[in-house]
């Protein structure tokens, strides 16, 4: 027998069960602080992206961001207005990345942000790297304990793999994670950014 009242019932329960687990999935995904992309949800698309781009002949842009003088902020400010630095910083970056419309940036954790983007010329990379680091500074965050300089700035390093180029994304990471060492030892707020290609990879 066919009973409206019960369908109806278990229809809405269908619904909100699924809402309930669209909502548990866009929460694993997103960082509690910032409310950016996590480093998880970054891996599992960043992984998948770069098999597209490997395979269309697209070459990308791995991106590592840290926040220069972070500690001593906040011992500063505080670590409140700690979190709050990091969710403008996290905004901002957030904002590039949506107008550039090829990549993702996400909080990879603590004062770290990772990012990948679609980035066929070396000189899109250098102009995305500079870009980034020059809004976070824009901003004009006072940073009264930077020797670096008196706002908020970033150090950032950047790895271009041209195509066929790295096809791994912890050693494309890896790749811009030394450029960003280079870009903290070199004076900070600023980019490094280098090029690899890979002769003979698929
Ligand atoms: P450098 O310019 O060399 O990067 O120096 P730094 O002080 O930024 O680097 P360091 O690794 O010494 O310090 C990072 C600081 O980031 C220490 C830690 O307390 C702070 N931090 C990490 N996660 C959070 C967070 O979620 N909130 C706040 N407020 N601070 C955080
Ligand atoms: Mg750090
Ligand atoms: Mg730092």
């Amino acid at each position: 027998p066919f009973n409206p009242i019960i369908v109806k019932a278990r229809v809405q329960t269908h619904a909100r069960l699924k809402r309930q687990s669209d909502l548990l999935k866009e929460l694993a995904y997103r960082d509690g602080l910032t409310g950016i992309p996590n480093r998880r949800r970054f891996e599992e698309w960043a992984e998948q992206e770069l098999e597209r781009c490997s395979r269309i002949g697209v070459a990308v842009t791995a991106i590592m961001i840290d926040i220069d003088h972070f500690k001593l902020y906040n011992d500063h400010y505080g670590h409140q207005q700690g979190d709050q630095c990091l969710i403008n910083v996290a905004r901002i970056l957030n904002d590039v990345a949506t107008e550039q419309g090829t990549g993702v940036i996400a909080r990879y954790g603590g004062e770290e942000f990772v990012g990948l983007f679609r980035t066929q010329e070396e000189s899109d990379a250098i102009q995305l790297a500079d870009q980034l680091v020059k809004r976070v500074n824009a901003m004009c965050l006072p940073h009264a304990k930077s020797s670096t300089d008196p706002n908020v700035s970033i150090s950032l390093g950047a790895c271009l793999s041209g195509n066929p180029g790295l096809n791994n994304l912890h050693d494309l990471i890896k790749q811009a994670d030394d450029q960003l060492y280079i870009s903290k030892t070199t004076g900070r707020n600023r980019a490094h950014v280098t090029s690899i290609e890979v002769r003979g990879a698929s």
